[in-house]
């Protein structure tokens, strides 16, 4: 019997390094892990992974995933030989989906005609309109980097290759969901998006130094960032905030995007609530999703890329190997076995799983550490998902699209107007929120 298990790896060529400087990315800072190195991932060193990476997956489908600091720095020609090697070691019936997260600031021509030829799925950042996307998305020089990542994004177009639009979300564009959603739908035409929290976990030490950024232009005094303290630095999201982002454009999208607009959050709470887990952070445990740097060091997870959690380097011993530590097991375990009482006895604990482990640092109203910092916006979106999530999990049973619920909740608003024209302005509204309807669904 095979016992192997599938996991995934984020692959980083260029280890940290980026040409960008976002005053968000503490992945910046990780480039202390490795004084003096080139941050070049060698040929030698390719091949190893990729014939181990190959050789370990048990399943037909194998993600050859690239990730940075900014990958693409590597060069074309890296990953015109990766592809190679990936067609001499793969096995027969063995499935490639290759993947790569880029700034797009350095797609031109021939890189959309590789990733078309390759089938490339690219995720590509971007934190919405102009005015929203150049706060934090800066250069070297700090200047933003909009026109730029819209030419990649129009190579992307042109080439028709599958882009993921990747946009965080922080304190600065959070209360602007509606207009971040309709940029990406109606100006880019973008079908695959994914909305990121950005939490910048701190110590008393450190949260006010993080106000000036992860990047090089504070090397000689910036920290190396670790997933410590219980305080989450400024431009962090709000977690009621993220809450409210996520439950306007879910409210729009129910009515008109369900089966042309894919937005990971959606698709995550309704595969948990049929029993299947496609995103880590909300599933019951973790531990299947590794990171391999350019030396061939292999972490636990993109965002413990720290000393405690390096598991050996493939040069060493094999990646198979590594995986299935039971260190790492028990890492995987822990984000189940360390749920506060306040999370296993909550209401929506099916959808949400008590979030990633690296945001838990808040505590429980009855004083439990280990509470997830965004949790009142994790609970307040997945109780306002519910009634709709429960059709659309009607609907897949059934063997119908989910796309239905469009129809059903067109229904639900209607009744809900009629409801509310027999409601005198002073009563509870009939929504069921505990507002007086003048000041709800009453409101003029
Ligand atoms: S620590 Fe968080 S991001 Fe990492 S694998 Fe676990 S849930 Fe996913
Ligand atoms: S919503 Fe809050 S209490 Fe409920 S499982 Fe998530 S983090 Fe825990």
């Amino acid at each position: 019997m095979d016992t192997r298990r599938p996991f995934h790896l984020l692959v980083k060529p260029t280890g940290a390094v980026c040409n960008l400087d976002c005053s968000y990315c503490f992945f910046l800072s990780k480039e202390q892990l490795y004084p003096g190195s080139d941050f070049r991932m060698d040929d030698a060193l390719l091949d190893r992974y990729l014939r181990q990476l190959l050789e370990a997956h048990p399943g037909p489908e194998v993600a050859v995933a690239w990730q940075g600091g900014e990958p693409t720095l590597r060069g074309l020609d890296f990953f015109r030989r990766s592809v190679e090697l990936v067609e001499r070691y793969r096995r027969p019936g063995q499935d490639i989906q290759y993947t790569i997260q880029t700034n797009g600031t350095r797609i031109d021509d021939a890189w959309a005609a590789f990733f078309k030829e390759h089938r490339f799925l690219v995720g590509l950042s971007v934190d919405g309109p102009r005015d929203l996307h150049d706060r934090h998305r800066h250069t070297k020089g700090g200047a933003g980097t909009f026109d730029q990542v819209m030419a990649g994004y129009a190579h992307l177009v042109r080439h028709g290759v599958d882009v993921n639009i990747l946009c965080t979300v922080h304190s600065d564009n959070a209360d602007e969901p509606l207009r971040s959603y309709r940029f990406f739908r109606d100006e880019l035409g973008a079908r695959h998006l994914q909305f990121i929290p950005v939490v910048e976990r701190a110590t008393a030490a450190t949260v006010e130094g993080a106000a000036a950024g992860w990047g090089e232009g504070r090397a000689a005094t910036r920290p190396l960032y670790v997933q410590q303290g219980d305080q989450a630095a400024g431009r962090s999201v709000d977690p009621a905030q993220y809450g409210r982002f996520l439950i306007a454009i879910f409210d729009e999208w129910v009515r008109r995007d369900v089966g042309t607009v894919f937005v990971q959050a959606f698709d995550v709470a309704l595969g948990n609530r049929v029993g299947q887990f496609a995103l880590c952070v909300h599933a019951p445990t973790c531990g299947d999703a590794l990171v391999l740097e350019h030396n061939g060091d292999v972490y636990s997870c993109d965002h413990y890329v720290e000393p405690d959690h390096r598991l050996g380097n493939i040069t060493q011993s094999p990646l198979a190997e590594l995986v299935a530590l039971p260190r790492q097991r028990a890492f995987g375990q822990a984000k189940r076995d360390t749920l506060p009482a306040h999370c296993r006895e909550c209401d929506v604990l099916e959808l949400c799983h008590g979030g990633c482990p690296k945001d838990r640092f808040d505590t429980t109203p009855a004083g439990d550490p280990g509470l997830n910092h965004l949790c009142e916006g994790y609970r307040a979106f997945f109780r306002h998902l519910g009634p709709a999530l429960d059709f659309m999990a009607g609907e897949l049973r059934a063997g119908r699209p989910p796309a239905g619920v469009m129809e059903e909740t067109a229904r639900r608003d209607a009744a809900l107007r009629e409801a509310v024209a027999r409601t005198g302005r002073n009563e509870s509204c009939p929504c069921g929120s505990g507002r007086k309807t003048k000041h709800c669904h009453g409101a003029a």
